[in-house]
C-alpha cells in the first residue's frame, strides 16, 4: 500500500490545479463577455475598423485560452478518477510507471515520457 499512499499526495495538488483551471476559465469567460459587450455597444465594424480587428483577435485569443483551460480541467478530472481507481501514476498506453519528476511537473499527465504528446 506504500505506492498508493505515495500517489495520494497528488490529490490535493490535482484539486488545486482543477480549481485553478476552472477559475481561469471563469475569468476568461467573464472577460470575453465584457469585451463582446463593449464591442456591441461601440458598434465597431470588425472587417474595416482596426480597433475591431484588435478586439476580434483578443476574443479569439481568449477562446483559445478558455479551450485550453477546459481541456486541462478534463485532464485533471480524469487523473482524479485514475487516482480513485488506483491506476494513477501509470501510463494509460503502456502501463509503465510515470516518472515522479514528470508527475510533479504535470500531475494530470496520463502518459509516460515515451507516450507523451506534448
Ligand atoms: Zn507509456
Amino acid at each position: 500500500m506504500a505506492a498508493e499512499s505515495d500517489m495520494s499526495q497528488y490529490r490535493p495538488r490535482l484539486h488545486a490545479e482543477l480549481a485553478r483551471a476552472r477559475a481561469s476559465f471563469a475569468a476568461l469567460d467573464a472577460d470575453s463577455r465584457s469585451v463582446s459587450a463593449a464591442r456591441n455597444n461601440s458598434n465597431v465594424d470588425d472587417e474595416h475598423d482596426p480597433e475591431g480587428t484588435t478586439i476580434a483577435s483578443e476574443l479569439s485569443q481568449m477562446a483559445v485560452l478558455s479551450r485550453a483551460a477546459t481541456t486541462r480541467a478534463a485532464e485533471i478530472q480524469a487523473a482524479l478518477e485514475r487516482l480513485d481507481a488506483g491506476t494513477y501514476g501509470r501510463c494509460t498506453v503502456c502501463g509503465d510507471p510515470i516518472a515522479v519528476g514528470r508527475l510533479d511537473a504535470r500531475p494530470w499527465t496520463a502518459f509516460c515520457i515515451d507516450h507523451a504528446t506534448g
